[in-house]
């Protein structure tokens, strides 16, 4: 069968699996800093998004966007390589470069496209790339772009990822790991994987799409965590669209890395530049970021609120001290039910399903944010129990 009536067919196995998604549209947001969203379904409670330092909305953010689309125009026009380059955008890069203590950094349009053209340029035929087995799908599609063998060790198991180092075969080109696990928000053993990345001689990127900003003292990520210096991580990936409330990517590191990069990345070359408003709105981001030590103070501690508060109503939360906390619930079906049952309370807490996670491990995913107050975490563990443990 093809044409529509296949498309059919395969929609509706999808629906039959509860795997098919369902987007729900934003009508407005409480006022800034709430993190309320507005739906035809009545307010809900956002406990899903990404913007763990509640950034997205912050005037800041808005103001350096109206200023700089006002003063240069809403779109760039062309890529870097042509005409897209502004002052906006080499200044961002500066200021990351600083940040992350690199010599150097190079935008990108998304996290997405970043992955792509690390993995492109820095693996290809006749090598192999290791990946955690849990790896962001942006890493995973990357690796397969680049023509390299992939080989997926277990996850946050260094042991496993020296063994498949070491195993006979094509050359371990790259290990590619998240720092903080997207799905699961539990750390890469970034030091022992370091050590069979310098032993095989192979690169080390680090995604850092859910530290960065939100771990360290500092906001530098969980390379800042766990000590690591810039030689032992010599690509690092970070996105803007997650504590950074904005939109894009980079990936960081020593100048002729940057340069090699650069000079190899299709997704870099054939695509237009980030709009210079969205790159100006990151600066602000970013300023806030190292000002404003006090979001992740509280961020940490509206985590451990949670945890304790959770723990004691007997939800089993997966081992994470990051603000994203997994309550497995296992069939799609059970996990999209207590969706429902969360929003009839209020809260927005999305089902996480395959492929996304493994088939089996479905999930709430639970994203805390800085701007989350008191109440409202103990009104989602109320509304948690309720939803998932049958009670009334
Ligand atoms: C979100 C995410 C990305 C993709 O970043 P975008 O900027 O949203 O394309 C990459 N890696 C990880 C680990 C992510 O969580």
């Amino acid at each position: 069968m093809r044409g529509v009536p296949a498309l059919r067919a395969a929609l509706a196995r999808l629906s039959a699996a509860r795997l098919t998604r369902e987007r729900l549209t934003v009508e407005g947001y409480g006022a800034s800093g709430e993190r309320a969203l507005r739906t035809a379904h009545g307010t809900l409670v956002d406990f899903s998004s990404n913007d763990y330092l509640g950034l997205a909305r912050h005037p800041a953010l808005a103001a350096a966007m109206a200023a700089s689309a006002h003063a240069r125009g809403a779109g760039s026009g062309a890529s870097h390589l042509v005409t897209g380059h502004g002052a906006e955008h080499a200044a961002l890069e500066a200021e990351l470069a600083e940040f992350t203590q690199r010599e150097r950094a190079l935008l990108f349009s998304s996290g997405y496209m970043a992955n792509l053209a690390v993995m492109t340029a820095f693996a290809g035929r006749g090598e192999r790339v290791l990946l955690d087995r849990l790896s962001h799908a942006s890493l995973i599609d990357g690796a397969r772009l680049s023509g390299a063998q992939l080989k997926r060790y277990a996850h946050a198991d260094a042991a496993s990822c020296a063994r498949l180092a070491a195993s006979a075969g094509a050359p371990a080109a790259l290990i590619g790991t998240d720092g903080v696990f997207s799905m699961d928000g539990d750390l890469a053993p970034l030091r022992e994987l370091a050590r069979s990345a310098a032993a095989h001689e192979a690169w080390l990127a680090v995604d850092d799409a859910h530290g960065l900003g939100v771990l360290g003292a500092g906001g530098r990520g969980t390379l800042e965590l766990q000590a690591l210096s810039a030689a032992e991580v010599p690509l690092l990936i970070g996105t803007l669209g997650k504590a950074f409330g904005s939109y894009g990517a980079f990936v960081a590191g020593a100048a002729e890395v940057i340069e090699f990069l650069m000079q190899h990345a299709r997704t870099y070359t054939y695509t237009t530049a980030l709009p210079q408003p969205v790159a100006a709105a990151s600066r602000a981001a970013l300023a806030l970021v190292r000002a404003e030590g006090w979001r992740r103070e509280r961020l940490a501690a509206n985590v451990a609120r949670f945890k304790e508060l959770a723990a004691s109503a007997g939800l089993r939360l997966l081992p994470s001290d990051t603000p994203i906390q997994p309550l497995i619930l296992g069939s799609a079906a059970a996990a999209l039910e207590a969706q429902a049952g969360l929003a009839r309370a209020g809260y927005r807490v999305v089902a996480i399903r395959a492929p996304t996670v493994p088939r089996g491990q479905a999930r709430l995913r639970i994203a805390l944010g800085a701007t989350h107050t008191d109440a409202q975490i103990a009104g989602l563990v109320g509304a948690l129990v309720s939803a998932c443990m049958g009670s009334p």
